[in-house]
């Protein structure tokens, strides 16, 4: 039995020496191939992951569905596909906190089923967002709906901000009706899918009572989620300062930050000043996103508000058909434009990335730790001239724009703008049978 066992440890030990020989001399034979300990590696880009506190240039490496490890000097013969990411920042897949994906046919229905809203495979990939936030298309009444025909279907991590209206965001008297505005069946539907359902919005009521604010609120205290809350359009008009220093709780979120709209003030006064009740509500805790949208980002606030040092916690575009064909574009349009504005790239990126899963209470998303979901954005910085407009029309001109290259989505190649993960096509296999 003994010497059995040696000589079967004998040949194992020849088998594995052949391995490192064949490894050693050939790395492209298939067979070495199989044994690769790595599926993806992502090589010398500058990853920028404030999670875990790194800026640096290092590598990533990709198992299935997973991140395997970030270092310096990953041997690329332990990959089976290694992507040469120098000169690119290679960041978490951005998050968009704010978006409008509950896509669909009904009529005069806005951002509820409609098709105001963009379905999210279709934008999200080719601006490095592997993660996009429904902001109030559902209610509790068609949430159902709406996971079944977008959430279920779409390869982009689709979450929800759900209205506090049962109907969701279907604009007109439907959004009027304080009748559907229930706290505690919007609780209920929270319930059912944790994690998936990550908040509540409140948008579009022009009533003078604070009912829907308070509701939201009471069925966010009931679930812990956070509220978003679009302000404005009362009559007559209601109090930002109550808003934000009574009404909401620490880490519920502002939306709309740098808009000047009817019924709402704006957070920067007349003078040129950020008014000293918005401070104060940062620092007890309300988060401000920019949900840039159609109307809402104005240099007038924005320009003012950054210099004075008020940079956006969140930065968020507002999806929708019209604002991704004005001056919003896509997420990258927009954090070029805080780049531009002063913010730092590390900061841009904090605010799509981990600070952005934060506010939705989803810190499994947004970093680049080993064994976290795949989800990586390689982005390029370019610069040059470049017209950046705002919702007033207005334009700013910067010298810096951001670019996706690549999206990994749980580990799969979704975007490739220009080829960096594929070989040259001379070199590919033949048509049709490619993995
Ligand atoms: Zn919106």
């Amino acid at each position: 039995m003994l010497r059995r066992s040696l000589a079967r440890g004998c040949a194992l030990v020849v088998l594995g020496m052949a391995g490192v020989l064949a490894a050693n001399s050939r790395p492209a034979v298939h067979g070495w191939q199989q044994t690769a300990e790595f599926d993806l590696l992502i090589k010398n880009g500058r990853v920028i992951d404030p999670a875990n506190g790194v800026d640096a240039v290092m590598d990533v490496a990709v198992v299935g569905t997973k991140i395997a490890r970030v270092a310096a000097n990953i041997d690329p013969a332990q990959a089976r596909r290694t992507v040469d990411a120098t000169g690119f920042h290679v960041v978490p897949g951005l998050i968009d906190i704010h978006a409008h994906v509950f896509f669909g046919t009904e009529k005069d229905a806005y951002l509820s089923n409609a098709d105001t809203a963009v379905q999210p495979d279709t934008h999200s990939f080719r601006s490095g967002q592997t993660t996009l936030v429904d902001a109030g298309g559902a209610g509790w009444r068609n949430f159902l709906q709406f996971k079944e025909q977008v959430i279920d279907r779409a390869r982009t991590r689709v979450l929800s901000f759900i209205n506090i209206v049962g109907a969701g965001m279907k604009g007109g008297p439907v959004e009027q009706n304080l009748a559907d505005m229930d706290a505690r069946l919007t609780a209920m539907r929270i319930r059912q899918y944790p994690g998936v359902i990550v908040g509540i919005k409140v948008a579009h009521y022009g009533g003078p009572e604070w009912d829907p604010v308070k509701r939201a609120v009471a069925a966010g205290q009931e679930t812990g989620v956070p509220v978003m809350v679009d302000f404005g359009n009362h009559t007559p008009p209601l109090s930002l300062e109550a808003l934000l220093l009574e009404h909401l709780r620490p880490g519920d979120i502002l939306t709309h930050t740098y808009a000047n709209v009817a019924g709402r003030t704006p957070i920067v006064d007349d003078s040129g000043k950020v008014r000293p009740f918005v401070w104060a509500a940062r620092k007890r805790g309300i988060i401000f996103d920019v949900g840039h949208g159609g109307g809402s980002f104005l240099y007038r606030q924005a320009v003012p508000a950054l210099q004075q040092g008020f940079a956006p916690d969140v930065i968020s575009t507002d999806l929708h058909t019209g604002s991704m064909n004005a001056g919003m574009k896509d997420i990258l349009n927009v954090m070029s434009k805080l780049l531009n504005l002063g913010m730092s790239l590390p900061d841009v990126i904090k605010a799509n990335t981990s600070k952005a899963a934060a506010v939705i209470k989803r810190p499994d998303l947004g970093q680049l730790s080993a064994g976290t979901e795949a989800d990586i954005a390689v982005l390029s910085l370019r610069r040059g001239t470049f017209g950046f407009i705002d919702s007033g029309g207005g334009k700013l001109e910067g010298n810096q724009k951001l670019e996706c290259e690549l999206t990994i989505k749980a580990g799969q190649v979704v975007w490739d703008l220009n080829g960096i993960a594929k070989s040259v096509w001379t070199e590919s296999p033949a048509p049709g049978r490619e993995p």
